[in-house]
């Protein structure tokens, strides 16, 4: 069939996204069987015929030997150093261990580090990398549909600190990504699903069109259907590229990169709430957080309120939570006034015109946030 077809074709020639920044220029490359041949793909870009590969225990049993291999084919040498899976791990402490090893190894300033792995390899890898020598160069192989739409793109890199996460780290660039629809084969539903809400995020802010190809295509997508994911993966990241191209370091005060964090002001003081990495995963919290954002648009006046029964059913039979039963509300909007994105004392926030229609708003009435979780969305 025709599936077949363009699936086939995305195995031939893997799409080409370019992200396009002021220094530098990269490319996402996405399509399926990619890792088999990841060696003859970066061979081109690495200033030196070797790397270090940082993954985590989990990716490295099923991933890593298929990689190495790759690398070995066109003569690059490489070392592995392997974490434990999970949140834990972009800690200062792993942090401090992975450059240590990193010097043992003897890298110099023209040794590649790839990380292989979700976003928590990528963002310790690429914090090591950025730290290392004043700066390695630095490839990201995702592994989880969150970090190929998401975490992979754009040079945000950094662990957590106890006073907080991701408060500690670095934009650096890498010179690639390799993201290979393929390993997502062996993602559990639950982590598919929760990278799924970042994809919907993206029609959400400035994309009607995909939104809506998104409530058609999201059964096949989640189902792996390996064409719908390339799809998918690419239409998320060309529109990360070009946001992040516009505004690589988040200097705009309106809209630029800021809209990225749809729903993601709800989503970080439940998962600050929660605990991070516990009872929510990321991508769930989103799924809530963009509901209820939507809901706080449309009690604003700013949207129709018909948006929020229709974003909440398409998350729903995506199998994504959209609502929390007690909503501890005060306790909520206390993360909320703690969150690193506030500025000046005001509660930001992106809210939405309709589906598609995403701005910025640096003035939202605490009331209107409190009574929207009282009400929590639909
Ligand atoms: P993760 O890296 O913890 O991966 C989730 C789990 O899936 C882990 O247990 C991992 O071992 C496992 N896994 C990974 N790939 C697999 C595969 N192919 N098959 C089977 N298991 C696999 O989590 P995540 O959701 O990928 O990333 C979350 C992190 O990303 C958070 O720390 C968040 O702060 C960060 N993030 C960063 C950015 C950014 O711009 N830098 C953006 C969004 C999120
Ligand atoms: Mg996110």
């Amino acid at each position: 069939t025709s599936n077949v077809i363009t699936a086939l074709n995305d195995y031939i020639a893997p799409r080409r996204v370019s992200v396009q920044l002021s220094q530098s220029r990269y490319e996402v490359v996405i399509g399926s069987q990619l890792l088999t041949r990841a060696g003859a793909l970066i061979a081109p870009v690495l200033p030196q015929p070797r790397c270090v590969i940082v993954t985590d225990e989990t990716v490295a049993s099923l991933h890593l030997a298929t990689l190495q291999n790759s690398l070995t084919e066109v003569g690059v040498s490489h070392d592995a150093i392997v974490v434990p899976p999970g949140e834990a791990s972009k800690s200062l402490r792993t942090w401090a261990d992975l450059v240590d090893k990193l010097l043992a190894q003897k890298v110099d300033r023209h040794t590649t580090v790839i990380a292989l792995g979700g976003g928590v390899v990528g963002d310790l890898a690429g914090f090591a990398a950025a730290s290392t020598l004043r700066g390695l160069p630095f490839i990201q192989i995702p592994t989880t549909l969150l970090a190929q739409v998401d975490s992979s793109v754009g040079g945000k890199t950094g662990i957590n600190s106890p006073h907080g996460k991701n408060l500690i780290g670095a934009f650096h660039q890498p010179i690639m990504v390799l993201a290979d629809t393929s390993v997502l084969a062996t993602l559990p539903p639950r982590e598919r699903r929760s990278g799924y809400a970042e994809i919907v995020k993206a029609g959400l802010i400035a994309d009607a069109a995909f939104y809506e190809w998104c409530e058609a295509h999201a059964p096949a997508m989640l189902d792996e259907d390996s064409h719908a994911l390339a799809e998918a993966v690419e239409r998320a990241v060309r529109f990360k590229a070009q946001v992040v191209g516009d505004d690589e370091r988040e200097t705009k005060t309106n809209n630029g990169r800021a809209l990225l964090n749809l729903g993601h002001t709800f989503a970080h003081a439940l998962e600050a709430e929660t605990g991070y990495g516990q009872g929510l995963l990321h991508g769930e919290a989103v799924a809530v957080g963009l509901v209820l954002a939507t809901h706080l648009s449309a009690a604003l006046g700013h949207c129709p309120q018909e948006d929020t029964s229709r974003i909440a059913a398409h998350l729903r039979s995506a199998g994504l939570p959209t609502q929390i039963a007690q909503l501890p509300v005060e306790r909520l909007l206390g993360h909320m006034k703690q969150d690193k994105k506030m500025r000046g004392g005001r509660l930001h926030f992106v809210l939405t015109r309709g589906i598609g229609q995403a701005f910025t708003s640096s003035d939202v009435p605490e009331e209107a946030v409190r009574a929207t979780m009282l009400a929590n969305g639909a």
